[in-house]
C-alpha cells in the first residue's frame, strides 16, 4: 500500500534530523515535518512517530560531548534529554493543534507477546483519542543486553505491533545504495527491493554501512521485520524541509515491499500464539461455516472453556474437542457465556451495549488443517 493510501503509518526520525552538528535544534525543519504530519492526518491516517534525540538533547543541555559516553552516563543524559525532546515536540506540534503523547519501550516490551499486546492496546486507545504517540527506547533502564540501541529496529517492531501499512525511516541520505555513495561515484540508489536476500546480492554491505546516520545495517534488519509483518518500509532523506511531502511527490527513496499481505502476517501471528487463553466448542453448522471461510457467530457456540478477555487468543474446538481453528476473541469468556447459541441481532440487547456481531471475525481466525 502506498504511503498516500496508508491507513497506519510509523515514521522514524533520527537525532541528526533534530539537532545539527553545531548542536542547534532544527525547529524550522520540525515545524515543516509537523505540517506534513497534519496533512497525512487529513488523509485519515493513524500515525506513530518514533523519535531519537533523548541522549543528544541531554548532552546539549548539560554541555557534554555525546561521543564515547559510557552506558550509565548516556542513560542519565537520556533521562534529562527525553523531557527536553518531548517539550520540543509539544511546542511545535501544538502550533498545528496536534496532540502528542509519549511511549517509552524496551526490547522486552516488543518481543514478549503479552507486553506487546498491552502496548498495542495503548496505541489503539491513543488513536481513538486522536493523539499521536511519540515513541523512543526507554534508554534510562535498558541495559546493554536488553537494548535495541537503534531506533530503526524499534520502529519496525512498533510497525509490526500496530499492524502498520508503512514504516518510513528518515535518514540523512536518499536511501539504500549499491555501495557507499560518498566513496564510490558509481554507487546507485536502489529504488525497490522485493526480496531482501536476493535483491541485495552484489551490494557492498560493508560499504553501505559506512554512510547514513546509524548505518544501513540496522535499517536492513528493520526491513526484514517489516517484510514478514505485512508492512512496507521506506528509507528516505529526511534532511530537507517537508520530508514527507518529498516522498509523496515521488522523490528518490528506497522502498522495501512487504512479502506478506497484512492479513497473512496477522494470521501467522495468531497461529504463533504459544498459550491460547481458552476455547469455544462449536456445533456442526458453525464448523461447516468456518470451513467455508466465514466468521464465527455466537449462534454456533455450544460451550466456553477458560477465562479470557476480549482480544485474547482462543482455540475453536469441534464437538469432538478437536482444534479446528484459532483466533482472537471479540468478546470475553463471560460475555460469550451470555450470548452463546443466540442470534447475532440479540447480542446488543443481552449485553446492553453495541458490539461486533462476530465472536471471532474471519480476518482474526486461522483454520487448523
Ligand atoms: N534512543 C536514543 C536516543 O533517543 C537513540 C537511538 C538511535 O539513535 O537510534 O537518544
Amino acid at each position: 500500500m502506498s504511503l498516500k493510501n496508508s491507513k497506519i503509518t510509523v515514521i522514524k526520525i533520527g537525532s541528526s534530523l533534530l539537532i545539527d552538528h553545531k548542536k542547534r535544534v532544527r525547529k524550522k525543519w520540525l515545524t515543516s515535518f509537523a505540517e506534513d504530519v497534519k496533512n497525512l492526518r487529513k488523509l485519515n491516517q493513524k500515525i506513530v512517530i518514533v523519535s531519537s534525540g533523548a541522549i543528544a538533547m541531554g548532552c546539549k543541555k548539560m554541555n557534554i560531548l555525546k561521543k564515547n559516553l559510557k552506558l550509565d552516563k548516556s542513560q542519565a543524559m537520556a533521562s534529562i534529554g527525553q523531557i527536553e525532546l518531548m517539550n520540543l515536540f509539544s511546542e511545535i506540534f501544538s502550533k498545528f493543534k496536534i496532540n502528542i503523547s509519549q511511549i517509552l519501550l524496551t526490547l522486552e516490551d516488543t518481543e514478549q507477546r503479552r507486553r506487546s499486546i498491552n502496548a498495542r492496546r495503548t496505541f489503539e486507545n491513543l488513536f481513538n483519542l486522536n493523539y499521536i504517540p511519540v515513541v523512543n527506547e526507554n534508554d534510562t533502564i535498558a541495559t546493554s543486553e536488553i537494548k535495541y540501541g537503534d531506533n530503526d529496529r524499534l520502529a519496525s517492531r512498533v510497525a509490526q505491533i500496530i499492524n502498520a501499512d508503512n514504516l518510513v525511516l528518515f535518514s540523512d541520505v536518499d536511501g539504500l545504495y549499491t555501495d557507499n555513495p560518498k566513496k564510490n561515484n558509481k554507487a546507485k540508489l536502489i529504488k525497490e527491493i522485493k526480496d531482501i536476500e536476493q535483491d541485495l546480492t552484489g551490494v557492498n554491505i560493508k560499504g553501505i554501512n559506512e554512510y547514513g546516520s546509524g548505518g544501513m545495517k540496522t535499517k536492513i534488519e528493520a526491513a526484514k521485520i517489516c517484510q514478514l509483518s505485512g508492512s512496507n518500509m521506506i528509507i528516505a532523506n529526511g534532511l530537507k524541509n517537508h520530508p514527507i511531502q518529498h516522498i509523496l511527490n515521488g522523490d528518490n527513496y528506497t522502498l522495501f515491499v512487504s512479502k506478506l499481505s497484512k492479513l497473512d502476517a496477522r494470521k501467522k501471528w495468531i497461529l504463533s500464539s504459544i498459550s491460547p487463553k481458552g476455547s469455544v466448542i462449536i456445533d456442526d453448522g458453525a464448523n461447516k461455516a468456518l470451513g467455508n471461510g466465514k466468521s464465527l457467530l455466537a449462534a454456533g457456540i455450544k460451550k466456553v472453556v477458560g477465562k479470557f478477555n476480549k482480544g485474547d487468543h482462543i482455540k475453536v474446538l469441534n464437538k469432538k474437542d478437536k482444534e479446528i481453528a484459532r483466533g482472537l476473541a471479540s468478546f470475553s469468556s463471560d460475555e460469550i457465556k451470555k450470548i452463546l447459541g443466540k442470534h447475532s441481532n440479540e447480542i446488543e440487547k443481552i449485553l446492553g451495549y453495541v458490539s461486533k456481531s462476530e465472536v471471532i471475525h474471519k480476518d482474526d481466525m486461522v483454520e487448523i488443517i
